[in-house]
């Protein structure tokens, strides 16, 4: 019933090619600290807000009476074999390689054409050049680009290749959490779990704070121990104690880091609460009628 579907320019919509702009090339900097994080970022955006949209065209659809409420129920097991579609994932690690690939490229096509060029050659304008002769030489700027990328593309396909499970685990970790913000994640999407093991372990994830007992706003957790607190909480709590309320485990200012996994959760528990609501407003418009 689901299919979700990629635009084709992902995952570098126009926002994120001002950010892309900034950074430096690759071989100037450390690959795995500025590009791969900064891209992942973009990617996990892209998804979390690609599944949202979806989510809340659906429950428009059911209040439309587009589709029926049994439709509506399975709609997120639907979304969830979809976009776990290898096809999609895959899609993830070709595209991070090809955008490695052209920006080193474009960056090395700078410098080589920087004399012969009759003005600086931008990512914007950069189309304009490709195809053409320039004067005073005779090397074609689309084989000086080409080459450039191809040589690019093998060694990223190495570096990035060693990382790529580890990559591939979190992006299906945070799209699960997305479309389903209070289950555990499934063991067959951990990256130390037994492969043939497909079980969903049972119980529902706490999203709330065990200091405040609020719901995360701003989840932080504690790297000697893996329990997760909200800051704010956490910041009145290490005044007066520096082990943490779940185990005892040593927390302090220094030992904790932002929880992104937490953080995927409240905003898509966040929205379904809202969609909930929608959804629950035209139940009770239907009994009115009545
Ligand atoms: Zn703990």
């Amino acid at each position: 019933m689901s299919q979700i579907t990629l635009p084709e320019n992902y995952p570098i919509s126009k926002q994120h090619i001002s950010k892309l702009r900034n950074l430096q090339p690759a071989s100037k900097t450390l690959y795995k600290e500025k590009y791969l994080n900064t891209y992942l970022k973009e990617v996990h955006e892209t998804l979390k807000e690609k599944i949202s949209v979806d989510l809340k065209v659906t429950a428009q659809k059911f209040n439309l009476d587009l589709i029926s409420q049994e439709e509506y129920l399975k709609y997120k097991d639907g979304l969830l074999s979809s976009v776990m579609n290898d096809d999609i994932v895959d899609g993830l690690y070709d595209a991070l390689i090809e955008m490695f690939s052209s920006i080193d490229a474009f960056s090395l096509l700078q410098t080589s054409t920087l004399e012969s060029a009759h003005e600086q050659i931008t990512i914007e304008n950069l189309a304009d050049f490709i195809g053409e002769q320039p004067e005073k030489t005779t090397i074609s700027l689309t084989q000086v680009y080409d080459d450039a990328f191809q040589n690019c593309k093998s060694k990223y396909e190495k570096e990035v290749g060693t990382n790529v499970q580890e990559i591939l685990a979190e992006t299906k970790q945070l799209i699960f959490v997305t479309i389903f913000p209070e289950r555990p994640i499934p063991s067959n999407l951990m990256l130390d779990a037994d492969e043939d093991d497909l079980e969903i372990d049972g119980g529902k994830v706490d999203l709330t704070c065990p200091i405040s007992r609020a719901i995360f706003k701003n989840p932080v957790k504690n790297k000697n121990c893996s329990h997760t607190y909200d800051l704010d909480a956490l910041r009145v709590y290490l005044r007066s104690s520096n082990s943490c309320p779940e185990c005892r485990a040593s927390l302090s200012s220094s030992s904790y880091t932002p929880d992104l996994m937490m953080q995927a959760r409240v905003e898509a528990f966040n929205r379904d609460q809202l969609l909930a609501q929608m959804v629950q407003d035209k139940m009770e418009d239907e009994t009115d009628k009545l």
